[in-house]
């Protein structure tokens, strides 16, 4: 070994980013532009300023601004839990037996438990400075429930959140931390909402989607005064929030004279995969390196991999903008898998143009075997893996066996979105030997297709 590099680099104050980057600023095709649902015209900020605060509607429809300034008051927030450390996982190789060098950035050190909190602060941010009254969303696994909350307490802003009922009653303790950071927290489907009652009264027994909770979380927002929505991913606004991941890790690796090879990150609705790969997304479209770029996906909901790139609704009650992505459709209600945070129909639609365009690729995996990588994990390296970041161990774990047997000594960096500890019903039936693999048929999803709506492109 050359030179010994520590198990954990952290960034110091000075070297923490002081701007996030937009992707879209290097693309050379731009994403298709969001569609007013009523109009099917490209949607405008004031389109959005109904339903999202001022400021983040015109990061959500700025392509053209490369860095932007992180205000001063978010990067004193961010300095409470970053900067995360970027850790070269010297058991997990060891036990593999691979010459590959793999790193990991590890976004699980806060009490959300997850990147999500990187993009949750700033949203609230901006509702406060906005002088609104409150927020509403969902969440699905409750990570992004709790990271919002805990961005709303901060700076005391009600905040009501639509937790997916699968999560709700799987999750029970995930409700009471959001509650003790003083949400509302309502299952979804629920009665409270027109949209909520009619999804309830077509299909009484279900136990609810990603794309159900927005549709009521939007419709509570715009119909209470000074009320405005949040979504914790999928949007260029989100994407260009968590871009401190791929930042802080690059900046991290140039410190260790080292460039990922490969970067692997899991996709739910794309976010921290898109924050993660951002700088090095830039330098390949912009010639400098050309790194291997993998979206790992659940075989339950292959939103890339099996998805079709269409214009469809972010929501299952069909009332948010049209978006061109990679989706099975918004009707599509994924198999109660156990990574919540992974079971949303569509994708970023800039993560989306960018894999259609061949920048990156999609691998989608089953949860017995993402659970058998997050047990190996967390025996080598002690961190134990939300399930949704052990989708990302999986295909490093298999690249690093790829290595072992052709002798490559590749550098392999992947994101470690979170912890598990809220994910104990999950693991079990996986040690009890009870967990599934479900893998929708063609039949399966055509059927999301065939609600898909008509939009010429
Ligand atoms: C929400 C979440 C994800 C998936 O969301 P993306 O927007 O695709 O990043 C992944 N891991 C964890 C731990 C999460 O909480």
């Amino acid at each position: 070994m050359a030179k010994k590099i520590p198990h954990r680099l952290y960034l110091t104050e000075e070297q923490m980013p002081k701007q996030w980057y937009n992707l879209r600023a290097d693309m050379k095709e731009q994403p298709d532009p969001l569609l007013n649902p009523a109009t099917l015209k490209p949607v405008t900020a004031e389109d959005l300023y109904p339903v999202f605060c001022e400021e983040l509607a015109r990061q959500e429809l700025d392509s053209t601004t490369r860095y932007i300034d992180i205000p001063e008051e978010i990067q004193e927030f961010y300095k409470m839990y970053r900067p995360s450390p970027l850790i070269r996982a010297y058991n997990l190789e060891k036990a593999l037996q691979t010459p590959a060098k793999i790193y990991f950035k590890f976004e699980g050190n806060n009490t959300s438990g997850s990147h999500k909190l990187n993009s949750a602060i700033a949203q609230v941010y901006y509702a406060k400075k906005q002088g609104l009254k409150g927020l509403t969303t969902e969440t699905g696994a409750g990570q992004w429930g709790t990271a919002l909350a805990e961005a709303c307490a901060y700076y005391k802003l009600p905040l009501t959140v639509f937790m997916v009922k699968v999560s709700y009653e799987q999750k029970p303790f995930r409700k009471t931390v959001m509650q003790t950071f003083g949400a509302e927290i309502i299952p979804s489907p629920s009665n409270t909402t027109i949209i909520g009652k009619e999804i309830l009264k077509n299909d009484p027994e279900t136990t609810g989607s990603l794309g159900c909770a927005i549709s009521e979380a939007v419709e509570k927002a715009v119909s209470t005064p000074g009320y405005r929505y949040v979504l914790g991913s999928v949007l260029n606004q989100v994407l260009l929030h968590q871009s401190i991941i791929g930042l802080e890790a690059k900046t991290a690796m140039e410190m260790l004279d080292e460039y990922p090879d490969i970067v692997i990150g899991c996709a739910g609705g794309g976010s921290n995969l898109g924050g993660l790969i951002a700088p090095f997304m830039q330098d390949k479209l912009t010639g400098k390196a050309s790194p291997r770029i993998i979206a790992v996906e659940p075989a339950s909901c292959p939103s890339f991999t099996r998805g079709k790139y269409a214009y469809d609704f972010c929501d299952t009650g069909k009332v948010t903008p049209l978006a061109r992505m990679y989706t099975l459709g918004s009707s599509f209600i994924p198999s109660a898998n156990h990574a919540g945070g992974l079971r949303y129909h569509g994708m970023s639609p800039i993560l989306s143009k960018l894999y259609h365009d061949g920048y990156m690729e999609a691998v989608a995996v089953e949860q017995t075997k993402v659970f058998e990588a997050a047990v190996f994990f967390a025996k080598q390296e002690t961190i134990l893996p939300a399930p949704e970041s052990a989708h990302a161990i999986r295909v490093a774990i298999d690249e690093a066996i790829k290595c072992r047997e052709t002798g490559e000594e590749k550098t392999i960096l992947f994101g470690l979105t979170g912890t598990g500890y809220f994910d104990m019903t999950a693991y079990n039936a996986y040690l009890s030997g009870t967990m599934t693999d479900y893998i929708p048929s063609d039949e399966d999803l055509q059927k999301g297709f065939d609600l898909l709506p008509k939009v010429d492109i």
